[in-house]
């Protein structure tokens, strides 16, 4: 039919999530349909196989230590609302910077938490000095990469607030920089991430990594008779994970995909996937910072995200560079909310190659 050509027609997305996929997850899924994953039992041998070959895989990559549990929910939307349900009981801080670190603050006041939040305009990281939460705080929650805005907080950063306060327990959301970020996990006692960012695969499956701490917090307010929510309790998700099991019928297949990608990775090493993240945003903050049209929309250097670059220019501007960019089959990701008319998002995710990106490195470069 006359439309297949565009229909079919192959588009690079520098979309910060839903991005561009890894290049093997196109063979992967050939060969999980072929190896029936889509139809075995979640109680089977294969999928308990297939669950421990994905943790172990994440556990390389990360450098997860072993007294960390992962586990896995349907979006890491799900899993900032079970942090606030099983690992508080009142007293929440959040650091805030834009929608995503919003909506985890959000979600702590809409479970009833007396949540409180240091806020700063987007496009800006936090004064170290000006994170003050109150002796009572049971959880601190970070946000590793604000997406929204391209601001990431340093790991200095993270560390030196786990110094401050050594009673509360700290979240982590590594959504949009997982696997980037070389993380002390002592610093932490949950991270979380999904996989249609940097990990390159379809939406649908959250990761949720938690420590120890965490599991005798949970049970402790199980034991005072607070409800920790169903069946993605920390209680029932770990108790079906030790038998490499999930308490429902998961995303089997997005699990195997994300264990094969994880695998890939692997085998680049996570050392050589930070080397060239930062030789691809290195590339792209130095023509923005070059250019009389574009500027880094993220002034201060330490701030500035590695693996979600965001540029400001005026609407009229920005509205040329994405047509000119889809001339090309570049999908470059719009500014966010009310951002959207004077920014652009560029991902820079493991998936995305040196040449797609000195691509868009050159038309910033000639934009005139
Ligand atoms: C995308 C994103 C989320 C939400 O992820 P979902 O998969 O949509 O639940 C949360 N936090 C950050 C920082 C994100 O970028």
């Amino acid at each position: 039919m006359w439309f297949t050509k565009f229909q079919f027609m192959k588009k690079s997305f520098l979309t910060p999530g839903p991005s561009e996929l890894y290049f093997t997850v196109e063979d992967h899924l050939k060969t999980a349909l072929k190896e029936n994953i889509c139809e075995v039992s979640h109680r089977s041998k294969i999928f308990q196989q297939t669950f421990l070959h994905t943790v172990n895989e994440l556990r390389t990559l990360l450098n997860l230590p072993q007294n960390f549990h992962v586990v896995f929910t349907a979006s890491a939307t799900e899993v900032w609302e079970r942090i606030i349900e099983n690992l508080s009981a009142k007293h929440t801080y959040h650091l805030v910077n834009g929608s995503f670190s919003s909506k985890f603050y959000e979600f702590a006041v809409q479970l009833q938490r007396q949540a409180l939040k240091y806020q700063v305009p987007e496009n800006q990281g936090f004064d170290l000095e000006k994170i003050n939460p109150p002796a009572e705080t049971e959880l601190i929650c970070l946000t590793h990469n604000e997406t929204s805005t391209g601001v990431s907080m340093p790991i200095a950063d993270i560390d030196a607030i786990r110094k401050k306060y050594p009673e509360a327990l700290i979240a982590l959301d590594m959504v949009s920089s997982a696997p980037y970020p070389e993380l002390n996990w002592e610093s932490i006692d949950t991270a979380f991430f999904s996989v249609q960012k940097c990990f390159g695969l379809p939406a649908g499956l959250g990761v949720w990594i938690f420590n120890e701490k965490c599991v005798a917090k949970a049970q402790a307010l199980q034991q005072s008779g607070q409800s920790l929510g169903t069946y993605h309790s920390i209680p029932s998700l770990l108790s079906n994970a030790v038998k490499n099991e999930t308490p429902e019928t998961p995303n089997v297949l997005g699990i195997y995909l994300l264990g094969k990608v994880a695998e890939d990775m692997n085998r680049r090493g996570a050392a050589v996937i930070r080397q060239d993240t930062n030789y691809k945003a290195a590339l792209l903050y130095s023509v923005l910072e070059k250019s009389n049209v574009f500027k880094p929309a993220v002034k201060e250097k330490k701030f500035r995200s590695q693996t979600v670059v965001v540029a400001e220019a005026a609407p009229e501007n920005i509205k040329k560079i994405l047509e000119e960019a889809e001339k090309q089959h570049i999908i470059i990701g719009t500014g966010y909310g009310k951002l959207k008319d004077t920014q652009i998002r560029i991902a820079n995710f493991p998936t995305h190659s040196k040449e797609v990106i000195e691509k868009v490195a050159n038309m910033i470069q000639n934009f005139s």
